[in-house]
């Protein structure tokens, strides 16, 4: 049978492997739970491995048009104190940079190529399960329709049905830390801006237990600056001190967060936001990505956790990997393949946190401690007494 492969959700993952699988020509369509509608969302960094698929599907100027880009990343302690300041060493080429983009901007970009090369999508498609034998697969839809194909691939992120099914003892888990995702407008704060952060850096404000990262995601939209605060909890909070507070008592409660730490800009930047709150989930590694027709990608695959800053380049390089390894194999190598070269990647940056979880920001009490940078859990208490 010709290769024919059902691609379950249009995010990033799921888009962008559509248009690699095109320029393979391999034919394929993509089904989404949502009906078509400009999305919202917050911003993310793309690392410089994202940025170059994205230059690879020869998007790179209208990224270049809808992000921003930053020389250094600032690191700011308690009392607005400048702790460190890293030279990110980026490079003189768009297409080889780390960027920090708004996903509503990123996901117009891949939906107007998806439109461009015509690739079918199919939207208020959500799939409810999928059945397979030795020659095709399924996909079964809420609405009652069902569409066959050679291959499966499950792209629908964090909460994937296909995961659920497929993999169903392994379900996601707290994983320790809470997120509020905001967006501000310069024109809208009080107080003059750092010219720094609009124009070259990116700050990073840390104490112990939270991190804020700001950065400038646009170079002229109206929400043109970006902002993640995230901290470190044992336990979930419950729905009704987070999730279920409203805007203005999520801003409330940051702000009080801060309020003894950093004034200036920082407080005024949050007032003026719009906020999304999203406590942090992952799953265990997997045992595989693969059974016989299906495969799972991106957030489905690996609930690659926010404070990684590493979610959508995976996506992306997954999308690629997988289109690569299918034009060139039988689905069966093309899948072997994918699971076998993507692992080291994978568990790298998944390792990431167990050496440095930026969630637990830094504790500056007893000053800056070198070490931090070993990825080493150092105590600023750590004293021996004669
Ligand atoms: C607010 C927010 C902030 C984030 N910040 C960062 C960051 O700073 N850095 C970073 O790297 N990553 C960040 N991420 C994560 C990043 O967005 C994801 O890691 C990345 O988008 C993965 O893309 P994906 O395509 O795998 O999944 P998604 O983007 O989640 O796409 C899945 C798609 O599948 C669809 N779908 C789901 N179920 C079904 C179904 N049953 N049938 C049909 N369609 C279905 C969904 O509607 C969706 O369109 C953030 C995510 C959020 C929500």
């Amino acid at each position: 049978m010709r290769k024919q492969i059902l691609i379950i959700g249009s995010g990033i993952a799921g888009l962008s492997l559509a248009l690699f699988l095109k320029k393979a020509g391999i034919e394929c369509t993509v089904y989404e739970s949502r009906p078509y509608k400009k999305q919202i969302g917050s911003s993310f960094r793309i690392n410089r491995s994202g940025v170059q698929v994205l230059n690879s599907l020869g998007l790179i100027e209208k990224v270049q048009n809808n992000s921003y880009s930053a020389d250094r990343l600032r690191i700011i302690a308690p009392k607005n104190i400048e702790a460190v300041t890293i030279n990110l060493m980026q490079s003189n080429n768009y297409g080889e940079r780390s960027i920090f983009i708004q996903r509503s901007d990123l996901m117009e970009i891949l939906m107007a190529k998806a439109k461009e090369e015509e690739i079918n999508i199919q939207y208020n498609k959500k799939m409810i399960k999928y059945t397979q034998n030795q020659d095709s697969i399924t996909a079964v839809f809420e609405d009652g329709t069902h569409a066959v194909g050679s291959l499966l691939v499950g792209a629908d992120g964090l909460n994937s049905v296909t995961r659920q099914q497929t993999f169903p003892m392994h379900i996601l888990k707290y994983a320790n830390s809470w997120a509020l995702y905001g967006a501000a407008s310069s024109k809208e704060i009080e107080g003059p801006l750092n010219p720094l952060l609009m124009s070259k850096d990116e700050f990073f404000y840390l104490k112990k237990n939270v991190v804020f990262y700001v950065s400038k995601s646009h170079p002229n939209s109206h929400y043109d600056i970006s902002w993640q605060a995230s901290g470190y909890k044992e336990r979930k909070l419950p729905f009704q001190d987070f999730d279920g507070k409203t805007e203005n008592q999520l801003k409330e409660d940051i702000l009080r967060m801060i309020e003894d730490d950093w004034d200036g800009i920082l407080p005024s930047i949050i007032s003026s936001s719009k906020i999304i709150p999203k406590q942090i989930f992952s799953i265990d590694p997997l045992p595989s990505l693969s059974n016989n027709r299906v495969i799972i990608i991106g957030d489905a695959a690996h609930t690659i956790n926010p404070n990684t800053g590493y979610g959508s380049s995976v996506a992306l390089e997954d999308a690629m990997y997988l289109a690569k390894m299918l034009r060139d194999y039988n689905f069966k190598d093309a899948f072997y393949y994918f699971e076998f070269d993507r692992k080291k990647r994978i568990d790298s940056i998944n390792g990431l946190l167990n050496s440095f979880d930026i969630s637990r920001g830094i504790d500056f009490s007893k000053g800056f401690d070198i070490g931090v940078f070993s990825g080493a859990k150092i105590d600023p208490e750590y004293t021996i007494e004669w």
